[in-house]
């Protein structure tokens, strides 16, 4: 080969070998220098899981896993029989039944998932077995049902007489008509940063009340109700999960973020994209966003105003109103 040649692909490989790794590590620095003590920190929507974040804060502030936050984070509105819309105690669909779905992931891009799951009221807990135990990543109804009653989980009754009181009175009308940010949309997504800046992250719900018998939301589907990953961040939804199925809204903010978008700018186009997509299905309908990027950094936005969520950060666990579009 003559020298020129020679020389030319050499200082062109190299080149491209300079390139390639100052590109890798501008990417690296974007994402791994945090502002100052902007982890732990958990993230979880709406309001009334505070406690939830509390219980997350615990496991983190002593080092733990944020994986190990995230499950006890949501178990606390799992057993909570005045949480209408998540585990025990969540409204049943319209036939009178309780059932659940969740889903979790951990820093590796694990996932587990169970949905139409009945009479477990810690779903999010048989879903990371899932992950962790079998080869799969999500089981349903029966199956799921088995697969909790093998590892010792025990067959309850979750249905509240608060819930069938309710469920009484809706069948009354029978109307199918989800509300805009009342009790019954308070599904818990939670993402958590660790100290060693590990992300996980999960999402539990008794979804819509009164569904029809066998539906199924966005909740244990990964990449529509949450979505982690540990180079970039996490998101998590709540409200119609209808819409967030369509556009798999959670794995859309992740993947923002990823182009290094801020979480609250990343929330606030994924919202929009929905609203674009469909008009006319989301003046009724409420569909908000939590995240939170590997620098700690975080955004939450709905459609509607009304949704809030909540931020455990630098020792302080604070509630949010995040903004809306309409
Ligand atoms: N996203 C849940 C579902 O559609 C409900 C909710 O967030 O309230 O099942």
């Amino acid at each position: 080969m003559n020298s020129r040649r020679k020389f030319l692909q050499t200082s062109l490989l190299g080149g491209v070998i300079t390139g390639s790794s100052d590109f890798w590590s501008r990417i690296a620095l974007q994402f791994d220098k945090p502002e100052k003590d902007t982890f732990p920190a958990v993230i979880a929507t709406w309001g009334p899981n505070l406690k939830a974040n509390a219980a997350a804060w615990e496991v983190l502030s002593k080092g733990g896993r944020a994986l190990d936050a995230v499950e006890a984070g949501v178990r606390v509105p799992e057993a909570d029989p005045n949480d209408s819309s998540v585990g025990y105690g969540g409204f049943p669909d319209r036939d009178g039944n309780v059932t659940l779905d969740a889903c979790i992931m951990d820093e590796f891009g694990n996932a587990g998932s169970v949905s139409f799951l009945q009479h477990i009221m810690h779903p999010i807990s048989v879903a990371r077995l899932v992950m962790e135990k079998t080869p799969h990543v999500m089981l349903s109804g029966e199956g799921a049902l088995q697969f909790a009653l093998s590892e010792g989980f025990t067959k309850e009754n979750l249905l509240t007489d608060t819930a069938r009181q309710a469920w009484e009175e809706w069948k009354k009308k029978s109307e199918y008509k989800p509300k805009i940010n009342v009790e019954r949309h308070d599904t818990i997504g939670m993402v958590a940063i660790d100290a060693q800046q590990r992300i996980a992250g999960a999402c539990t719900t008794s979804g819509l009340a009164f569904k029809m018998a066998g539906r199924v939301g966005d909740s244990p589907v990964i990449g529509a109700g949450m979505f982690a990953d540990n180079e970039v961040g996490g998101a998590a939804a709540t409200g119609l999960g209808e819409l967030v199925l369509r556009t798999l809204g959670s794995f859309l903010v992740v993947e923002e973020m990823r182009r290094g978008v801020h979480p609250q700018k990343a929330v606030e186009m994924v919202v929009k994209r929905i609203v674009r997509k469909y008009p006319g299905q989301v003046k009724e309908n409420q569909v908000g966003f939590i995240a939170l990027d590997k620098k700690g950094r975080h955004g939450g936005f709905g459609i509607h105003t009304g949704f809030n969520y909540v931020l455990y950060q630098r020792g302080e666990n604070k509630v949010y109103e995040a903004g809306s579009l309409l």
